[in-house]
């Protein structure tokens, strides 16, 4: 049996660029990829050919003698060559060949969608994972909030290893192949009819084993430490906003990134203050003398104390609004509100003197002073036919 021509393999003719073959290539890999194709040893064998021509095709020098000389040139056929096509390449080359053009730098994303083990994502040739992203919880009294603050934040982390830089292995010792899965993390079982694909057990689907574990770390590429950052609040944030810090998180280990920090804030409650949105809002207790012939009162606001008039007949429960007074809004659209509530404070505990003074002040006939009670009492009146 002869040795199917590589470009045909490739379906792409013999003048194609380097990134058409590599289209070609990752099409068909993908396709006949032994994870996709669970036992199914004629896709197997598919794909160490078309693994086999890129190899080859992929290679400048190595394409040209292929050009001249046919498959003699290159080599092919070599002793390893497994199974009747007398290919010269195994599986586990294929899978090389393949992590090499795109499981590198995990940019792609390519090798994202049909590799993914757990919660850590692997990544490439190097089999590195990203390193977890981590959640921190900052309590925050209101005033900081609105105006932002700079905050010096502790918590533990993993990170990466100094004495292996996190690749979980002895100096001198080095990473070995997984000699179950052969580096593809995933193990077939044939039951009947069906084969079962599933997580290799014995690398538990990393495609490699370490035979010499870091002792700093024991093998993990990380070890818990506690870490210091300083962390810059914008104004305007409330209870439930994320502020991320990038690297932050768990390192990753054989290459993998490190995982981002999550600064999840919590607002305290003001004694004074509730937030509305960008307003805040306030109750303020008023005299019911000052309410009745108006005045002026000082109340707090977020940037200090402000004079708030109080105009003549102002009833309980009514709200002033102090324009801009209230919460820069994080987005940048404007200045929120002040909003104060008037409470009217009736007086308790009269001396004799005030007393004297409220029952004159009764006395004097001027129904339009109490415009609401005169009504109600007129109503009532009518009702009941007093
Ligand atoms: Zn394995
Ligand atoms: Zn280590």
């Amino acid at each position: 049996m002869s040795k199917q021509d590589y470009y045909e393999l490739l379906g792409v003719n013999r003048s194609a660029s380097p990134d058409e073959l590599k289209k070609a290539y990752r099409q068909l890999a993908l396709k006949y990829h032994p994870d996709r194709n669970p036992g199914d040893k004629a896709a197997e064998e598919k794909f160490k050919e078309i693994s086999e021509a890129y190899e080859i095709l992929s290679d400048s020098e190595k394409r040209a003698q292929y050009d001249r000389f046919g498959h003699a040139g290159v080599g092919a056929g070599r002793a390893s060559g497994g199974g009747g096509g007398g290919f010269g390449i195994d599986l586990e080359e294929a899978l090389r060949t393949f992590m090499g053009e795109f499981g590198r730098g995990g940019g792609g994303g390519i090798f994202d969608d049909f590799f993914s083990f757990g919660s850590r994502r692997q990544r490439g040739e190097s089999h590195g994972e990203d390193g977890e992203d981590l959640q921190y919880e900052l309590v925050l009294p209101l005033r900081e909030a609105v105006f932002g603050c700079k905050k010096e934040i502790a918590f533990e982390h993993l990170e990466k290893c100094s004495d292996c830089k996190g690749e979980g292995v002895e100096i001198g010792s080095h990473r070995e192949t997984c000699p179950q899965c052969h580096g593809s993390g995933q193990v077939h079982r044939s039951q009947g009819f069906f084969s079962i694909s599933q997580t290799c057990p014995r690398c538990r689907g990393r495609g490699q084993f370490v035979a010499h574990p870091c002792k700093n770390c024991r093998g993990e590429g990380r070890s818990r430490a506690h870490r210091k950052v300083s962390v810059k609040v914008p104004p305007g944030v409330e209870t439930g906003s994320r502020l991320k810090m990038s690297g932050e998180g768990n390192g990753g280990v054989r290459g993998g990134r490190s995982g981002s920090l999550y600064i999840l804030i919590h607002v305290e409650e003001d004694e004074f203050f509730t937030r509305e949105g960008n307003d805040v809002l306030c109750e303020v207790p008023v005299p019911f003398y000052m309410a009745a012939l108006g005045g002026e009162i000082q109340v707090p606001t977020l940037e200090g104390a402000a004079m708030l008039k109080i105009p003549p007949g102002t009833q309980t429960h009514k709200i002033f609004r102090l324009k801009g007074k209230g919460i820069k809004d994080l987005g940048g659209y404007g200045h929120g509100d002040q909003l104060v509530r008037v409470m009217v404070e009736i007086p308790v505990r009269l001396t004799e003197e005030q007393k004297n003074l409220l029952k004159r002040f009764s006395e004097i006939p001027e129904p339009n002073s109490l415009p609401m009670y005169k009504s109600f009492v007129d109503t009532v009146k009518k009702l009941f036919k007093f």
